[in-house]
């Protein structure tokens, strides 16, 4: 951490900025629960405490935002005031669109972000579109740093012939169906043909083809909206092929995201041994690599006694580089095309092709980050041109953002400290801007209709309710309803 000078009223025992002690927390919970929190604060009194106000405007409210509000509380303790804006009047991004229904658990982490909302000098500033309703340039004005925090919410396209056609979506499209990202909630994939590919040998891949491969009863206790459970309810997927460009050994899946195939009520996954590479080979790739490989080799051995009760099959297709999407209009198969490693580990086409029929394919390759205009991108990466998170003068950028699709939500921890210290280098004790009620003003200006976090924890509560039987909540996959909700 980056010494500034702090104000010692809010420097905990062991020296450390940080947002107080548990009493005053408890206060500050107190407050915000009979409803004074969310009300912006205002200038201090002291014109001495103003000079050590720095003010932070976080663009975006998944992992990588709410780490680096989290870090920034440590950073200054009561010295800095950070608005985290969302475009939807909702927060947690990835955690509430991207991670699978069906893990709860990992969205468990929402609970710590809720702590640092909960305190007085973070605020949710939900329903606003930056670069629509408000500009980078504007906040920069108003605020001493602006994060953007945005994640990567496109797909990276395939560049295979025929990727237009029907029934062919990116990752993002397919996992914001099923978890209800407003953008996607009414992508409607046809499930009716028998055959899904899916490309890609990520945990994404993973996911997509775990969920398309659930009974409705293995979904209990998870909050997968219900137009995309009654859907895979009607399913006639019995084959989703996962195709991967290259061999075993250079999977990008995790050991335990992996290993869930191998106990699926009634799906089985199913590995050529050929394939694989040999054993002692496995000896050279490190331990979580190895484990997953390993569950490679045991789905290779299943016996077919084992698969004769299970109607679905995951056939995981090595060394297959897709070249065509196939159909006149909607998908009808996909050309593949046999690779062998090259010795710099790329996939090297053989020129041997085959066709797979299939009636979907759901590519899982990989993200980019949506550019702002005005802001410097580096389009081969598909993330902001940046220095280890400087962009220009007081924009900065954290996350997937920075670094791109890779690592896990707790890889954004670490991110969001070392931003807030090269923040921190930066912009010293703040530039006596306006910070957030100048952002007030402005939104009360042009009319903004913003939700924060109490008008979010409403709309939390009501989804809550109209849970099914076992699900955490039954989100709503409308933004006219979110708003509607607040009303109730
Ligand atoms: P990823 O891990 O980067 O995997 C992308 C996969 O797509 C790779 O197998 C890659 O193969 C393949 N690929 C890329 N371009 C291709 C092309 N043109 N044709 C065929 N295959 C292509 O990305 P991801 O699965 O989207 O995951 C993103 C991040 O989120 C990762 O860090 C992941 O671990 C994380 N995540 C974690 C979880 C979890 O922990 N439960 C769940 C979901 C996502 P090559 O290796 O040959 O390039």
């Amino acid at each position: 951490m980056v010494g500034q000078a702090r104000h010692p009223a809010f420097t905990n025992r062991d020296g450390e900025a940080g947002i107080g002690n548990r009493s005053e927390v408890r206060a500050r919970i107190t407050r915000f629960r009979s409803g004074n929190c969310l009300a912006p604060i205002g200038p201090r009194t002291s014109g001495e405490a103003d000079r050590f106000m720095r003010h932070i405007a976080i663009i975006g409210s998944g992992p990588a935002g709410y780490y680096t509000a989290e870090a920034a509380q440590k950073q200054w303790g009561d010295d800095v005031r950070v608005d985290i804006f969302d475009m939807l009047p909702v927060p947690y991004g990835l955690i509430r669109t991207g991670v699978a229904p069906d893990h709860q658990s990992i969205k468990g982490v929402s609970r710590r972000y809720e702590g640092t909302a909960l305190s007085d000098n973070v605020r949710f500033v939900g329903n606003v579109t930056i670069g629509q309703d408000v500009t980078i340039a504007e906040l920069q004005e108003l605020y001493d740093a602006v994060v953007l925090a945005t994640g990567a919410p496109n797909d990276k396209p395939a560049g295979s012939p025929g990727e237009g056609q029907d029934n062919v979506f990116g990752s993002a499209a397919f996992v914001g169906w099923y978890n209800g990202h407003p953008q996607f909630a009414k992508l409607n994939p046809d499930l009716s043909g028998g055959t899904a590919v899916v490309i890609g040998n990520g945990n994404v891949a993973l996911d997509v083809a775990r969920i398309m491969a659930k009974t409705a009863g293995e979904f209990t206790g998870s909050d997968i909206v219900a137009h995309a459970l009654h859907a895979l309810q009607q399913s006639r997927i019995s084959r989703i092929v996962i195709l991967g460009r290259r061999g075993p050994h250079q999977i990008a899946m995790t050991p335990k995201e992996l290993g869930e195939l191998a106990h699926l009520e009634r799906a089985c996954p199913r590995v050529e041994p050929a394939d694989l590479p040999p054993e002692d080979d496995d000896l050279f790739l490190e331990p979580g690599q190895r484990k997953s490989v390993g569950h490679l080799r045991s789905f290779a051995a299943i016996p077919e006694e084992f698969r004769a009760d299970k109607p679905v099959e995951i056939d995981f297709d090595f060394f297959a580089s897709p070249r065509a999407i196939l159909g006149g209009g909607r998908v009808s198969g996909i050309a593949v095309e046999r690779t062998v490693l090259a010795p710099d580990g790329h996939a090297s086409g053989t020129g041997q092709t085959y066709t797979i029929p299939c009636s979907l394919i759901v590519t899982c390759i990989g993200y980019k980050t949506s550019p702002i205009p005005g802001v410097p991108f580096e389009e081969s990466a598909g993330r902001f041109a940046n220095d280890e998170g400087r962009i220009l003068p007081g924009l900065y950028c954290v996350g997937w953002a920075r670094r791109g699709p890779s690592g896990t939500i707790g890889t954004n921890r670490p991110d969001g400290f070392a931003i807030v210290e090269l923040i921190a280098e930066d912009i010293g004790n703040g530039a006596g801007k306006a910070g957030r009620p100048g952002f007030d003003a402005l939104a009360e200006a042009r009319g903004l209709d913003i939700v924060t976090f109490r008008d979010w924890k409403k709309i939390e509560a009501a989804e809550e309710q109209r849970a099914r039987d076992g699900a955490p909540r039954e989100k709503f996959v409308d933004v006219a309803d979110m708003i509607r909700a607040l009303g109730e």
